[in-house]
């Protein structure tokens, strides 16, 4: 596993610190109700729908599929869509070929602007471990089996890399709109421990 530099794990205090940082450089001041209203846009408005519209458009757009591969923050931010947390993302397509989860080894690093806040499982001490120990096993326990022949790549998110899955686009799904394919996407599928 490449060395790289992590936080201490992030608690929900860490969480509202890492708030107020944005807050102080944005805003210049420290306003508890607009704190509450950063957190309240982490647990609301931003959220997995954000990731499932970069992955709906890049089923639909080959052009912007190349350049989601080639350099994802870029790409990411042609929607709209960026901020803390998601300075510097890399997104990694599923193919027939392979397979590929995303973790925190030894935090709970994740990309907030695409998948909103992490859920519990993904900070856990067992999913953090496992998934490199054992991805086979671990995504077959979320209901993802993968077959022997396909390669599962682990990922391991730090401060400076945050990484998405670009999921398989499911059979069937041709003249679907961005919008529907949207809907179908879901944040399990974008962190690799399901299949959309
Ligand atoms: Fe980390």
């Amino acid at each position: 596993m490449a060395s790289h530099k992590h936080n201490e794990p992030e608690s929900d205090m860490a969480l509202r610190v890492k708030a107020i940082e944005q807050l102080l450089s944005e805003k210049g001041l420290v306003d508890p109700t607009a704190i509450d209203r950063l957190i309240e846009l982490y647990e609301t408005r931003v959220g997995p729908h954000n990731g499932a519209r970069v992955v709906a458009k890049a089923w639909s757009d080959p052009d912007y599929k190349a350049r989601l591969l080639e350099n994802g923050t870029d790409a990411i931010a042609e929607l709209d869509i960026a901020g803390v947390q998601g300075e510097n993302m890399v997104v990694v397509e599923n193919t027939d070929a392979v397979h590929n989860v995303v973790v925190c080894t030894l935090c709970s690093c994740y990309p907030w602007p695409v998948l909103g806040l992490p859920p519990t499982w993904y900070k856990s001490p067992p999913y953090r471990s496992r998934i490199v120990r054992e991805p086979r096993v671990v995504l077959e326990e979320f209901g993802a089996s993968v077959s022997g022949d396909v390669e599962v790549r682990v990922w391991d998110s730090s401060a400076e890399i945050r990484y998405l899955v670009l999921p398989k686009r499911p059979e069937g799904t041709d003249g679907m709109t961005e919008d529907d394919l949207a809907a179908m996407v879901t944040r399990d599928g974008m962190i690799g421990v399901a299949e959309v």
